[in-house]
């Protein structure tokens, strides 16, 4: 940039200003979005590959602002991690995840166990656990129906204040589990002093693992590993049948990704369940 003199300098100043505006507009309406009633979960199963029946799933937000149309939780989530909004976000999906769970009670949805992301900045809220447990008392969850993902940079920083706040999440029953394994830090040490139950493998390494060696070199690795520290794994983002078959033969126990299906507002997956139920 520097070598394109003054006229690129101006350019990509103006480059950068264009996107820190955009930011702060993304930001004032993401700040709106709870009280606009933009948000919503969308619920998307997990399977076990061995048996293909669904084993719970993953709840994911999603965010329509009637003048722009979806906004990807890749581009707002990190935003409001850098704000510190994801404090006030991530216990909104929660309080969602515990009414949608009261609200299945007593349909083929009963027991279904959801899988909360949780960001390494809400870990930081000395409240967190508190907060969780008076939704759950509120909503009469039991909590092995809440599991917990979260990234490995949760195990690499503040481990002390990390490690009392997980530990607490133990005590009360709740699972917790590894996301995105594989892409963020090379140490493993954390792997033996963290209560953790499941890893799920990264997506990057199934896409391409039909015509990438060295993805399924490091599958295979990652699946011994983990049933060695006596893990469960689940695979994300599997579209393809050969990419499941591939993950079932090395062992994987489950799965999550389109070929099973996709993200699923709630009464579409209520639709699956009772489909399923009634044959
Ligand atoms: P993630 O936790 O790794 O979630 C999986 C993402 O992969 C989701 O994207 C999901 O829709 C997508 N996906 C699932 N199966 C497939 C597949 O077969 N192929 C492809 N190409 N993609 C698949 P989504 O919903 O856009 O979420 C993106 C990220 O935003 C999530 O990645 C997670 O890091 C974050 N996120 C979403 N909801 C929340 C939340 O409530 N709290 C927090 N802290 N983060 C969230
Ligand atoms: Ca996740
Ligand atoms: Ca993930
Ligand atoms: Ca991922």
């Amino acid at each position: 940039a520097k070598a394109a003199g003054r006229n690129g300098y101006h350019f990509y100043t103006t480059g950068m200003h264009a996107e820190a505006l955009k930011r702060l507009e993304l930001d004032r309406w993401l700040r709106e979005a709870i009280e606009r009633n933009e948000l919503s979960l969308a619920f998307q199963p997990k399977v076990n590959l061995k048996t293909r029946d669904y084993t719970g799933a993953e709840v994911l937000l999603r965010w329509y602002r009637p003048e722009q149309g979806f906004i990807s939780p890749a581009e707002f989530i990190p935003l409001a991690e850098e704000t510190g909004l994801i404090k006030e976000l991530g216990m909104w999906v929660v309080r969602r995840a515990c009414q949608q769970l009261s609200e299945w009670r007593g349909t083929p949805l009963s027991h279904i166990r959801l899988a909360i992301n949780l960001s390494a900045i809400q870990l930081e809220d000395k409240e967190l656990v508190h907060k969780i447990d008076n939704l759950l008392r509120e909503f009469d969850v039991p909590p092995r129906q809440l599991e917990f993902e979260l990234t490995e940079e949760v195990f690499i920083q503040n481990i002390e204040s990390n490690m009392a706040h997980l530990n607490e999440l133990i005590k009360m029953g709740f699972r917790l589990s590894i996301d995105d394994f594989g892409v963020g830090y090379s140490s493993l040490a954390y792997l033996k002093h963290f209560p953790i139950s499941c890893i799920k493998i990264d997506r990057s390494f199934v896409s391409q693992l039909e015509t990438n060696a060295d993805d399924r070199v490091i599958i295979n690795a990652v699946i011994a590993m983990a049933h060695n520290l006596n893990l469960s794994v689940v695979a994300e983002g599997v579209e393809t049948e050969a990419q499941a078959a591939y993950l079932q033969k090395q062992g994987c126990d489950e799965a999550q990704g389109y070929l099973f299906a996709k993200p699923l507002p709630p009464d579409q997956l209520y639709k699956l369940a009772t489909s399923l139920r009634n044959g």
